[in-house]
């Protein structure tokens, strides 16, 4: 696992860069390499990979939430923690031509 370079210039993008990308901006916005300004837009198997994650993420807490409030917030503000750091490592980008 890796986070994604230019395709460009070979410069890794940075773990900011594609999290504002991924959760911010959302996938119809480009990411722009700093170095050489080619724009790179997010590949349609990775957005699909994103949505299960997250599907994966929720539909076992939904089945399993436990009695106590403070420990079920707990499970899920970790369980979308990690999914949000996993995210740049996942998410893999192309040069439109
Ligand atoms: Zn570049």
């Amino acid at each position: 696992m890796f986070i994604q370079k230019c395709k460009n210039c070979s410069k890794e993008f940075t773990l900011k860069t594609v999290l504002k990308s991924v959760w911010v901006e959302g996938y119809s916005k480009s990411i722009k390499c700093d170095h050489c300004n080619t724009k790179h837009y997010i590949n349609m198997t990775s957005r699909i990979f994103i949505a299960i994650l997250i599907g994966l993420t929720i539909m076992p807490m939904i089945k399993h939430i436990p009695n106590t409030i403070l420990y079920a917030l707990l499970i899920i503000i970790t369980y979308f923690l990690l999914l949000i750091l996993t995210t740049p490592f996942i998410a893999r980008y192309h040069v439109k031509k």
